[in-house]
C-alpha cells in the first residue's frame, strides 16, 4: 500500500479509539468543559444507557457563534495557546480532541450562547461534515447532543455492554466529578427518571453524604493537612468500615480524578497495619499542588498524572493518613454501632495462623505478657492515663470505682470505655460508660495492644526474651541455614537466637518471652523458608510486622480465660491509650458501643 494523508474523518476516529472508549467517556468529557467553562448548574440527560442519546446543558460562558466549528475541529481549544502553559494547567480539558472525537462516532449537535449574547447559535455533525451554524432558542450556556454514539464504528458498538452496566459506569465517572465539585448543582436522569440531583452548596461533608451516604460520613475520618507546597483534605474510611472492593476510593489531583500507583501505594501502606489482606479502605481525597510541579499531560484520557517530585507526594499521604490512622484509638472514634452488624463480611481466620500453621495455645499466656511489660524497659515508656493505670495485668486499684458496678465516682470523668461490668461467655468483656453499654472483643484488644507494644519494643530493639534451658536443635536446607547466618542481626531484634551448627543444622538458643510455650520448631522453619523464598530487604519488613502480629496474637489473652474485674478494667485502660486499638491487625473492630438510647429502642421504652 502507498503512504497516503488519513482523511480527518478517520484521524479523529482514531483518536476517538483512545478518548471515548464508551458512553460514560462522553459523559466526563462533556462535563468536564462544563466545568472548564464556569458552570454552577450541569444537567446530564441519558437515554439507553447514553448509547441513544447523551445531552449535557451548562450555564457556564458559552462560545462564540463564529468559534462554533472551531470547538469541533481537530486540536482547537480555548484553554492553552503555547508549550508553557502546558506546564500550569489550571483546567481539565486542554488537548482539543474531545469534541472532534465524539462528532467522529456519532450525531453531534452544539447549541451554545455566549454569556452577554443576544442569541443562542446552534451545529451540527455528522460522518466527518458540519452543518451550516443556524440561530437558536438556548439560554447562556452550552447543550451538546450525542446521538447514536458508535453508529459508524460497529466493532465498537459490539462492545457497548447492558444499558444497566453503561449507566453505571455513567454514574460513577459523574460521581467523581462531583465529589470533586461540591459547589456544582449536578443533575443527572436516565430515561426521563432521576438519578441523582445534587444540591451544590460548596461543602465536602454534603456532597460526600449524598453520594456515598452518611454512613460513610461517620464512619470515616476527617483529613485536613498541609506543608511543603502541598494540601489535602477529605475523608479517610475507618478501618472496620473497609470493603470488598476498591470501589469507594477517590482521589483527586487539582480537582481532576487520576488513578495513581504510587498514591494507591502510599495509601496502602497507611492501612498496611489495620487491615486485612484483600480489604480496602475507602476514601475520598482532594491533594492541592503547584499546577507547575504535576505533568497532566500523560495520558490522552487524562486520568494519570506524573508528579515531578513523586517521593514527596508520596510520603506527605503516607504521613498524613498515617496519623489520622494512630487516632484511631478505642472510645476516641466512632464506635461500630452494636446493631449495624458491621462486620458481615469479614474473613476472620487469622492469616498469621494459616501462614504459619501454628497450633493454638491453649493456656492463658497473662504470664507472658506480665514478663513482656510487668517490670521491662517499656513501662516507663508507656505509663497510663492519669499515671494510675501501670501496662500490666495486675489489678490496679485506683482506676477502678469503688464498687465494680453501676456507679461512676461522682467527681471524676468517667473514661471513654467505662468500667467492666462482667465477662461474658469467656469471650466479651462488658462494660458501662456514658453512652451506654460497650462489648469488647477480649482477644482481639490484647492482641491489638500487644502488637502496638511489641513494634514499639522492638523499634527500640528491646523485644523481651529468654534463653531456653535446652537449645532445640533442627535440621533445616543450607539455604536456610545460611539465611539464618545472613538475618542474625534481624532475628536478634525480634528477641530470636539462632546458632549455626553444622551446614544444615542451627541451635534454637533465645525466644521472644511472648512466644514461651508455642510450637517454635514450626515457627521457626516457617520463617526461614519465608525467608529465603522473599529475601529483599523491603519484604522483610513488611514481614517483620506479620511475624509481630504473629507473636501478639499467640501472646494475648484466650478465650475462656475468666479475668477479674480490676484485669478488664486495665484491658479497657489500655484500649484507650494505645494507637490504632479500634481494630484488630486485620481491620475488626475490637469493641462495640450499644447506646441507651439503642437499648431503649429494643425495649420499646417511651413509646
Ligand atoms: P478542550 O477541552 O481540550 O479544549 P474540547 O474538544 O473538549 O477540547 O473542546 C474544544 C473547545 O470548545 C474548548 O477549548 C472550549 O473553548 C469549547 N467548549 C467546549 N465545550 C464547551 C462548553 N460546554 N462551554 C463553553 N465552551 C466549550
Ligand atoms: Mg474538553
Amino acid at each position: 500500500m502507498p503512504i497516503r494523508q488519513l482523511p480527518d474523518l478517520l484521524v479523529n476516529q482514531i483518536a476517538a479509539g483512545e478518548v471515548i472508549e464508551r458512553p460514560a467517556s462522553v459523559v466526563k468529557e462533556l462535563v468536564e468543559n462544563a466545568l472548564d467553562a464556569n458552570a454552577t448548574t450541569i444537567e446530564i440527560e441519558l437515554e439507553a444507557g447514553g448509547a441513544k442519546l447523551i445531552r449535557v446543558r451548562d450555564d457556564g460562558d458559552g462560545i462564540e457563534a463564529e468559534e462554533l466549528p472551531l470547538a469541533l475541529a481537530r486540536h482547537a481549544t480555548s484553554k492553552i495557546a503555547a508549550l508553557e502553559d502546558l506546564d500550569r494547567i489550571a483546567t481539565l480539558g486542554f488537548r482539543g480532541e474531545a469534541l472532534p472525537s465524539i462528532a467522529s462516532v456519532s450525531r453531534l449537535t452544539l447549541t451554545s450562547r455566549r454569556r452577554g449574547a443576544p442569541h443562542a447559535h446552534a451545529i451540527t455533525a455528522e460522518d466527518g461534515r458540519l452543518g451550516a451554524s443556524k440561530p437558536a432558542a438556548h439560554p447562556e450556556g452550552t447543550t451538546v447532543a450525542v446521538h447514536d454514539l458508535f453508529f459508524n464504528v460497529p466493532a465498537r458498538r459490539k462492545f457497548l455492554r447492558a444499558e444497566r452496566t453503561e449507566l453505571s459506569h455513567i454514574e460513577e465517572h459523574v460521581r467523581a466529578l462531583a465529589l470533586a465539585r461540591p459547589g456544582i448543582v449536578f443533575r443527572l436522569s436516565h430515561g426521563g427518571r432521576a438519578v441523582f440531583a445534587l444540591a451544590g452548596d460548596g461543602r465536602d461533608a454534603t456532597r460526600i453524604d449524598a453520594l456515598l451516604g452518611d454512613e460513610f460520613g461517620a464512619q470515616s475520618l476527617a483529613i485536613e493537612a498541609a506543608g511543603a507546597g502541598l494540601a489535602l483534605r477529605g475523608r479517610v474510611g475507618l478501618p472496620t468500615a473497609s470493603r470488598g472492593q476498591a470501589d469507594r476510593q477517590y482521589f483527586f489531583v487539582n480537582g481532576r480524578a487520576v488513578r495513581d500507583r504510587l498514591v494507591a501505594h502510599a495509601v496502602r501502606q497507611a492501612y498496611a497495619d489495620v487491615l486485612f489482606h484483600g480489604r480496602h479502605a475507602a476514601f475520598v481525597l482532594q491533594l492541592t499542588i503547584d499546577p507547575s510541579a504535576v505533568d497532566v499531560n500523560a495520558h490522552p484520557a487524562k486520568h494519570e498524572v506524573r508528579f515531578r517530585d513523586s517521593r514527596l507526594v508520596h510520603d506527605f499521604i503516607f504521613r498524613t493518613l498515617h496519623e489520622a490512622l494512630a487516632q484511631t484509638r478505642a472510645g476516641a472514634s466512632a464506635p461500630v454501632a452494636a446493631l449495624a452488624s458491621p462486620a458481615a463480611s469479614y474473613a476472620y481466620a487469622s492469616p498469621m495462623q494459616a501462614r504459619f500453621g501454628l497450633p493454638v495455645r491453649e493456656a492463658a499466656s497473662m504470664d507472658a505478657y506480665a514478663a513482656l511489660y510487668g517490670n521491662g524497659a517499656a513501662t516507663a515508656a508507656t505509663a497510663g492515663v492519669g499515671g494510675a493505670s501501670a501496662p500490666t495485668w495486675a489489678p490496679v486499684g485506683a482506676e477502678a470505682p469503688p464498687t465494680g458496678n453501676a456507679a461512676f465516682p461522682n467527681d471524676a470523668e468517667p473514661p471513654p470505655l467505662g468500667f467492666a461490668i462482667a465477662q461474658l461467655h469467656g469471650i466479651f468483656v462488658l462494660a458501662e460508660n456514658a453512652q451506654g453499654l460497650v462489648l469488647v472483643d477480649m482477644h482481639a484488644a490484647h492482641e491489638r495492644i500487644t502488637y502496638e507494644r511489641l513494634k514499639q519494643a522492638q523499634a527500640c530493639g528491646e523485644v523481651p526474651s529468654q534463653t531456653l534451658l535446652v537449645p532445640i536443635p533442627l535440621r533445616v536446607a543450607e539455604r536456610e541455614a545460611d539465611a539464618c547466618d545472613e538475618q542474625a542481626a534481624r532475628f536478634a531484634a525480634l528477641g530470636f537466637e539462632l546458632a549455626r551448627s553444622g551446614p544444615t543444622s542451627i541451635l534454637v538458643r533465645r525466644i521472644p518471652s511472648a512466644l514461651e510455650g508455642v510450637d517454635v520448631e514450626r515457627l521457626v522453619r516457617d520463617v526461614l523458608a519465608d525467608l529465603v523464598a522473599h529475601g529483599s530487604d523491603a519484604r522483610l519488613v513488611e514481614y517483620e510486622n506479620e511475624l509481630l502480629a504473629t507473636m501478639a496474637c499467640h501472646a494475648s489473652v484466650r478465650a475462656n480465660r475468666r479475668l477479674t474485674l480490676p484485669e478488664m478494667n486495665a484491658l479497657l485502660r489500655q484500649m484507650e491509650e494505645t494507637e490504632r486499638s479500634g481494630q484488630c491487625n486485620h481491620g475488626r473492630p475490637t469493641w462495640v458501643q450499644l447506646t441507651k438510647a439503642e437499648l431503649d429502642r429494643m425495649f420499646l421504652r417511651g413509646r
